[in-house]
């Protein structure tokens, strides 16, 4: 079986009309520049000049931002140059991540005939409530829209969910984790949430009105949704969130950050199942 070799290009920020509580996407990408076309060129290069594209599976991936909200002509820019790629037998897929309310027919038929194969939607929580107040911007119904959407449209499917936000519990996670296995995606993400700078949550947590979760019980909450996850047949392809760089390192506050963490939760649903 021919291995997966992902090309990330992230796209920071670009398009999003929110600021979610956590978020500070410069940061967390350590990028700060908008992506261009030439710059995309460059990164493909560089990645395909080390990978035989004969024996691999390579994808293009667009992450850190919502990819479908930038303008349409510099989203129709960035995906020209990984299908170009992919008309060549360079690469074979093309992914890109977005918010679940901007998500429409004419996006998705705008995708499908530029190549795209897979989306990914913060997803984050499905209680209205936990949405609202972390500033997400969109409800639980436009996830189970633009999900079906998706689905019909014959993409993969990708939903990330966050542990530990604002005014979340245990039984919220399990909440979600339940829904979004209701959904049937082809595969999740889930990251504990974390304390970066410049951000609503750092205000929180600088007055004492936020308190991130403890490795441990981050450790303990996503070991019951992966558990739910296995059973259900649903790939939990990552779990926590890597700090690549040393601008995510410094802009990194607080919360249940661990480089091992994904092996910890894995283990731990091993040794009680
Ligand atoms: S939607 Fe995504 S990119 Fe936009 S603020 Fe929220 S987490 Fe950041």
């Amino acid at each position: 079986m021919k291995k997966y070799k992902i090309i990330p290009i992230f796209v920071p920020h670009s398009g999003c009309p929110h600021c979610c509580s956590f978020c500070n996407q410069r940061h967390i990408t350590g990028q700060h520049s908008e992506t261009t076309p030439a710059a995309a060129q460059s990164v493909i290069e560089k990645y395909l000049s080390t990978i035989d594209s004969e024996k691999n599976h390579v994808e293009v991936a667009f992450y850190g931002g919502s990819f479908t909200a930038i303008d349409i002509n510099k989203q129709n820019a960035l995906l020209d140059v990984a299908l170009q790629y992919k008309k060549q037998g360079k690469i074979h897929g093309i992914r890109l991540s977005t918010r679940p309310d901007c998500i429409t027919v004419e996006i998705l038929e705008n995708l499908k005939a530029r190549g795209v194969t897979e989306i990914e939607l913060g997803v984050q929580s499905m209680r209205d409530v936990i949405l609202k107040k972390n500033n997400r911007g969109h409800t639980a119904e436009h996830v189970i829209n633009s999900v079906a959407l998706i689905k019909k449209y014959d993409f993969e499917i990708g939903l990330q969910m966050m542990v530990g936000l604002i005014g979340d519990s245990k039984e919220d996670v399990i909440y979600t984790t339940h829904e979004i296995t209701r959904l049937k995606p082809d595969f999740v993400r889930i990251y504990p949430t974390l304390v970066f700078k410049n951000t609503k949550l750092h205000e929180l947590y600088l007055k004492g009105e936020y308190t991130p979760l403890t490795v441990e019980q981050a450790v303990e909450i996503c070991a019951s949704a992966l558990k739910i996850f296995n059973d259900n047949n649903i790939k939990v392809i990552r779990l926590g969130l890597l700090l690549d760089g040393e601008d995510a390192k410094n802009n990194y506050v607080a919360g249940p950050y661990y480089p091992r963490f994904s092996e910890v939760v894995r283990s731990r649903v091993f040794n009680v199942s």
